[in-house]
């Protein structure tokens, strides 16, 4: 059903598609039905306890299921989309990416036994530069669909730029081994908990949260993204 209310915000407003540029229709959200179509879907969530995104963990942290929404690829329109949300100033594509994404992860067991979700923190300065955490986004919109509770501050993401630290910033590059910090172990305890990222490459950010998460008790980690840069 559209409603006499949307029709006219579509009549006032037109909204693009964020990876065409094409005038959407009233009944589509973000993507247009062709672009919809051409995404590169991973279908990780249904295998989620053995797809390449899983394997990328093994032998690393202990974990129970993955799921990512589509391949990233240089310069894909896909892939600017990504570039969109991190620095475009789009919080709303965000949640309307994980909205989409939950909706297709419904249709398989893919929530099942998940207690809460975490989503990857930033550290406060990148947060300040862009208004927002990109996969604070992402997480509301699986929220929205999953009706799962997002746990906050549990853990945060040291800021690199304090003096102690300006030794080896150099020689630091992508290393984020030690870059989170575990604050509130209390509020993960017992829980099985969905990470959730944008982008996953080398899952070295993924892995330094979960080793910190894992300090908590028994607490079982799954790994949400919208994109996975295979070959990595
Ligand atoms: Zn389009």
């Amino acid at each position: 059903m559209i409603s006499i209310w949307s029709r006219l915000i579509d009549l006032i407003a037109p909204r693009a598609c964020v990876m065409c540029g094409k005038r959407l229709g009233i009944s589509e959200h973000v993507l247009c039905g062709a672009c919809n179509l051409t995404l590169p879907r991973t279908n990780y969530h249904q295998d989620a306890l053995e797809n390449e995104l899983a394997k990328v963990f093994w032998g690393r942290i202990p974990i129970e299921k993955a799921a990512a929404f589509f391949f990233y690829q240089a310069n894909s329109p896909s892939s600017n989309m990504i570039y969109s949300l991190k620095y475009g100033n789009q919080p709303e594509l965000g949640i309307e990416l994980g909205q989409i994404f939950a909706d297709e992860c419904q249709h398989s067991d893919f929530f099942e036994g998940i207690d809460a979700i975490v989503s990857v923190p930033l550290a406060r300065k990148r947060v300040l530069q862009r208004g927002y955490n990109q996969s604070d986004m992402i997480a509301q919109g699986v929220s929205l669909v999953t009706r799962l509770p997002i746990i906050k501050k549990a853990v945060k993401r040291n800021s690199f730029e304090g003096s102690q630290t300006q030794k080896v910033r150099s020689e630091r590059n992508e290393n984020v081994e030690h870059a989170f910090h575990l604050l509130r172990p209390d509020l993960l305890q017992g829980k099985h908990l969905l990470l959730i990222d944008d982008v996953i490459t080398t899952g070295a950010t993924i892995t330094a949260l979960a080793k910190e998460i894992l300090k908590a008790k028994d607490v079982k980690i799954s790994v949400l993204s919208l994109c996975h840069t295979k070959g990595k």
